[in-house]
Protein backbone atom coordinates (compact mmCIF):
# COMPACT_ATOMS: atom_id res chain seq x y z
CA UNK A 1 0.00 0.00 0.00
CA UNK A 2 1.03 3.62 -0.60
CA UNK A 3 1.68 5.36 2.79
CA UNK A 4 -0.22 8.18 1.69
CA UNK A 5 -3.63 8.37 -0.04
CA UNK A 6 -6.66 10.74 -0.87
CA UNK A 7 -9.46 8.60 0.29
CA UNK A 8 -13.71 8.77 0.89
CA UNK A 9 -14.87 7.31 4.15
CA UNK A 10 -17.74 4.75 2.76
CA UNK A 11 -18.25 3.52 6.25
CA UNK A 12 -17.49 3.58 9.77
CA UNK A 13 -17.49 0.61 12.84
CA UNK A 14 -16.67 1.28 16.43
CA UNK A 15 -13.50 -0.74 17.57
CA UNK A 16 -12.58 -0.92 20.99
CA UNK A 17 -13.42 1.80 23.31
CA UNK A 18 -12.05 5.21 21.58
CA UNK A 19 -11.02 3.71 18.01
CA UNK A 20 -13.02 3.10 15.09
CA UNK A 21 -12.36 0.58 11.85
CA UNK A 22 -13.33 3.03 8.54
CA UNK A 23 -13.45 1.15 5.36
CA UNK A 24 -12.26 3.72 2.96
CA UNK A 25 -11.83 4.07 -1.14
CA UNK A 26 -8.18 5.27 -1.63
CA UNK A 27 -7.29 7.30 -4.91
CA UNK A 28 -4.27 4.86 -5.40
CA UNK A 29 -5.05 2.15 -2.77
CA UNK A 30 -8.56 1.39 -3.58
CA UNK A 31 -11.11 -0.21 -1.03
CA UNK A 32 -9.47 -1.16 2.20
CA UNK A 33 -10.55 -1.27 6.04
CA UNK A 34 -8.07 1.30 7.94
CA UNK A 35 -8.19 1.95 11.75
CA UNK A 36 -8.01 5.37 13.33
CA UNK A 37 -6.87 5.00 16.96
CA UNK A 38 -8.50 7.47 19.49
CA UNK A 39 -10.69 9.34 17.49
CA UNK A 40 -13.70 8.64 19.43
CA UNK A 41 -11.86 10.70 22.35
CA UNK A 42 -13.98 13.78 23.12
CA UNK A 43 -11.52 15.94 21.86
CA UNK A 44 -9.81 14.22 19.30
CA UNK A 45 -7.74 15.52 16.29
CA UNK A 46 -8.74 13.27 13.97
CA UNK A 47 -12.47 13.00 14.69
CA UNK A 48 -13.66 14.12 11.20
CA UNK A 49 -12.26 10.63 10.22
CA UNK A 50 -15.76 9.00 11.91
CA UNK A 51 -18.29 10.34 9.38
CA UNK A 52 -19.17 9.00 5.84
CA UNK A 53 -17.99 10.93 2.65
CA UNK A 54 -15.23 12.80 4.11
CA UNK A 55 -12.60 13.43 1.73
CA UNK A 56 -9.76 13.46 2.99
CA UNK A 57 -5.45 12.85 2.66
CA UNK A 58 -4.31 9.83 5.13
CA UNK A 59 -0.49 8.81 5.83
CA UNK A 60 -0.16 5.09 7.41
CA UNK A 61 1.96 4.57 9.82
CA UNK A 62 3.71 1.46 7.57
CA UNK A 63 2.86 0.18 4.17
CA UNK A 64 2.32 -2.98 5.64
CA UNK A 65 -0.26 -2.16 7.98
CA UNK A 66 -3.58 -0.14 7.81
CA UNK A 67 -3.47 2.14 10.75
CA UNK A 68 -3.29 5.76 10.39
CA UNK A 69 -0.77 7.65 11.60
CA UNK A 70 -2.22 11.43 10.69
CA UNK A 71 -4.87 12.88 8.18
CA UNK A 72 -5.83 16.08 6.64
CA UNK A 73 -9.98 16.73 5.81
CA UNK A 74 -9.95 18.05 2.70
CA UNK A 75 -13.88 18.43 2.11
CA UNK A 76 -16.54 17.22 4.76
CA UNK A 77 -19.43 17.01 2.22
CA UNK A 78 -21.50 17.92 4.97
CA UNK A 79 -24.86 18.66 3.17
CA UNK A 80 -25.26 14.86 2.55
CA UNK A 81 -26.91 14.08 5.88
CA UNK A 82 -28.82 17.07 6.56
CA UNK A 83 -31.25 15.80 3.74
CA UNK A 84 -32.83 12.19 3.40
CA UNK A 85 -32.64 12.60 -0.35
CA UNK A 86 -28.70 13.51 -0.23
CA UNK A 87 -28.32 10.88 1.93
CA UNK A 88 -30.29 8.06 0.76
CA UNK A 89 -28.48 8.95 -3.13
CA UNK A 90 -25.23 9.05 -1.93
CA UNK A 91 -25.75 5.64 0.29
CA UNK A 92 -26.36 4.36 -3.49
CA UNK A 93 -23.26 5.47 -4.69
CA UNK A 94 -21.27 4.01 -1.86
CA UNK A 95 -22.80 0.93 -2.00
CA UNK A 96 -21.81 0.71 -5.72
CA UNK A 97 -18.52 1.86 -4.79
CA UNK A 98 -18.45 -1.31 -2.22
CA UNK A 99 -19.09 -3.80 -4.85
CA UNK A 100 -17.26 -2.36 -8.10
CA UNK A 101 -13.87 -0.60 -5.87
CA UNK A 102 -12.29 -3.66 -5.79
CA UNK A 103 -11.25 -3.54 -10.15
CA UNK A 104 -11.33 0.66 -9.93
CA UNK A 105 -7.73 -0.47 -12.13
CA UNK A 106 -7.74 2.46 -14.54
CA UNK A 107 -6.08 4.64 -12.62
CA UNK A 108 -8.43 5.88 -10.49
CA UNK A 109 -11.18 6.66 -12.66
CA UNK A 110 -13.90 5.34 -10.15
CA UNK A 111 -12.68 7.02 -7.22
CA UNK A 112 -12.61 10.34 -9.22
CA UNK A 113 -16.32 9.44 -10.92
CA UNK A 114 -17.41 8.68 -6.80
CA UNK A 115 -15.88 12.39 -5.99
CA UNK A 116 -17.45 13.65 -8.92
CA UNK A 117 -21.06 12.32 -7.89
CA UNK A 118 -20.39 13.23 -4.16
CA UNK A 119 -20.03 16.93 -4.95
CA UNK A 120 -23.15 17.06 -7.48
CA UNK A 121 -25.40 15.30 -4.85
CA UNK A 122 -23.84 17.58 -1.81
CA UNK A 123 -24.21 20.71 -3.56
CA UNK A 124 -27.11 19.75 -5.87
CA UNK A 125 -30.30 22.98 -5.34
CA UNK A 126 -32.27 21.39 -7.92
CA UNK A 127 -33.55 18.22 -6.02
CA UNK A 128 -31.85 16.02 -9.18
CA UNK A 129 -29.66 14.15 -5.86
CA UNK A 130 -30.96 10.77 -7.41
CA UNK A 131 -30.67 11.57 -10.96
CA UNK A 132 -26.82 12.11 -10.54
CA UNK A 133 -26.75 8.54 -8.29
CA UNK A 134 -28.01 6.61 -10.92
CA UNK A 135 -25.97 8.78 -13.50
CA UNK A 136 -22.90 7.75 -11.42
CA UNK A 137 -23.78 4.05 -10.91
CA UNK A 138 -24.54 3.71 -14.97
CA UNK A 139 -21.16 5.31 -15.46
CA UNK A 140 -19.14 3.31 -13.15
CA UNK A 141 -20.90 0.01 -14.36
CA UNK A 142 -19.47 1.16 -17.35
CA UNK A 143 -15.98 2.03 -16.30
CA UNK A 144 -16.38 -1.62 -14.66
CA UNK A 145 -16.35 -3.12 -18.22
CA UNK A 146 -20.49 -3.64 -17.78
CA UNK A 147 -21.63 -1.09 -20.48
CA UNK A 148 -25.91 -1.10 -20.34
CA UNK A 149 -27.16 -0.39 -23.85
CA UNK A 150 -30.56 0.91 -23.67
CA UNK A 151 -30.78 1.60 -27.27
CA UNK A 152 -31.43 -1.79 -28.47
CA UNK A 153 -31.61 -5.90 -27.78
CA UNK A 154 -27.54 -7.08 -26.80
CA UNK A 155 -28.24 -10.36 -28.72
CA UNK A 156 -30.06 -9.74 -31.38
CA UNK A 157 -29.29 -5.62 -32.10
CA UNK A 158 -33.46 -4.99 -32.96
CA UNK A 159 -34.44 -1.99 -31.48
CA UNK A 160 -37.53 -3.57 -29.88
CA UNK A 161 -36.88 -3.20 -26.05
CA UNK A 162 -40.29 -2.50 -24.90
CA UNK A 163 -40.77 -4.44 -23.10
CA UNK A 164 -37.08 -5.38 -22.48
CA UNK A 165 -36.15 -8.39 -20.28
CA UNK A 166 -33.20 -8.53 -18.18
CA UNK A 167 -30.52 -11.39 -18.59
CA UNK A 168 -29.82 -12.72 -15.02
CA UNK A 169 -26.80 -13.56 -16.19
CA UNK A 170 -25.12 -10.89 -17.58
CA UNK A 171 -27.67 -8.18 -16.32
CA UNK A 172 -28.30 -7.00 -20.14
CA UNK A 173 -31.06 -5.98 -21.63
CA UNK A 174 -32.58 -8.59 -23.93
CA UNK A 175 -35.82 -7.98 -26.44
CA UNK A 176 -38.86 -10.10 -26.19
CA UNK A 177 -37.59 -12.95 -29.16
CA UNK A 178 -34.36 -13.46 -27.40
CA UNK A 179 -34.92 -13.34 -23.75
CA UNK A 180 -35.33 -17.17 -21.62
CA UNK A 181 -38.33 -18.07 -20.27
CA UNK A 182 -38.83 -16.62 -16.69
CA UNK A 183 -37.13 -13.56 -17.61
CA UNK A 184 -37.55 -10.43 -15.57
CA UNK A 185 -39.49 -8.06 -17.55
CA UNK A 186 -38.02 -4.41 -17.32
CA UNK A 187 -41.00 -1.20 -18.14
CA UNK A 188 -40.32 0.51 -21.43
CA UNK A 189 -40.72 3.55 -19.19
CA UNK A 190 -37.93 2.48 -17.03
CA UNK A 191 -35.72 2.13 -20.25
CA UNK A 192 -36.96 5.28 -21.36
CA UNK A 193 -35.62 7.07 -17.56
CA UNK A 194 -32.24 5.47 -18.48
CA UNK A 195 -32.18 7.32 -22.16
CA UNK A 196 -33.39 10.42 -20.35
CA UNK A 197 -30.57 10.19 -17.68
CA UNK A 198 -27.73 9.17 -20.08
CA UNK A 199 -28.73 12.59 -21.86
CA UNK A 200 -28.93 14.71 -19.06
CA UNK A 201 -32.74 15.56 -19.15
CA UNK A 202 -32.98 15.28 -15.83
CA UNK A 203 -36.50 17.52 -15.55
CA UNK A 204 -37.68 15.35 -17.55
CA UNK A 205 -37.90 12.55 -14.96
CA UNK A 206 -40.57 11.70 -12.00
CA UNK A 207 -40.01 10.38 -8.83
CA UNK A 208 -41.76 7.64 -9.64
CA UNK A 209 -39.57 6.98 -12.52
CA UNK A 210 -36.39 7.55 -10.67
CA UNK A 211 -37.68 4.77 -8.01
CA UNK A 212 -38.20 1.99 -11.27
CA UNK A 213 -34.91 3.21 -12.43
CA UNK A 214 -33.16 2.12 -8.75
CA UNK A 215 -34.82 -1.26 -8.85
CA UNK A 216 -33.67 -2.24 -11.75
CA UNK A 217 -30.18 -1.34 -10.91
CA UNK A 218 -30.27 -3.12 -7.99
CA UNK A 219 -31.50 -6.58 -9.84
CA UNK A 220 -28.94 -5.51 -12.41
CA UNK A 221 -26.68 -5.63 -8.99
CA UNK A 222 -28.11 -8.58 -7.67
CA UNK A 223 -27.67 -10.62 -11.14
CA UNK A 224 -23.99 -9.56 -12.43
CA UNK A 225 -22.39 -9.45 -8.84
CA UNK A 226 -24.73 -11.52 -6.68
CA UNK A 227 -24.91 -8.48 -3.80
CA UNK A 228 -27.65 -5.80 -3.44
CA UNK A 229 -27.37 -1.96 -3.93
CA UNK A 230 -30.59 -1.20 -1.74
ZN1 LIG B 1 -33.05 -9.71 -29.32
Amino acid sequence: MELIDKVIILKTADHKEKNKTLTVFGLKNGLNNLLARGIKEKNAKLKFLGLPFVFCEVELLSAGGAVIKTATLIESFSNISKSIEKYESACFCTQAILILGQKDEEGGLLFKLFLEALMKINSDEDGFEWQHAVSFVLTALSGSGYKMIFEACVACGDGALSPAFLNFVSGELLCRNCASNGATQVKASTVETFKKIERGAFNDISAESLGSARKFLNQVFISIFDRKLI
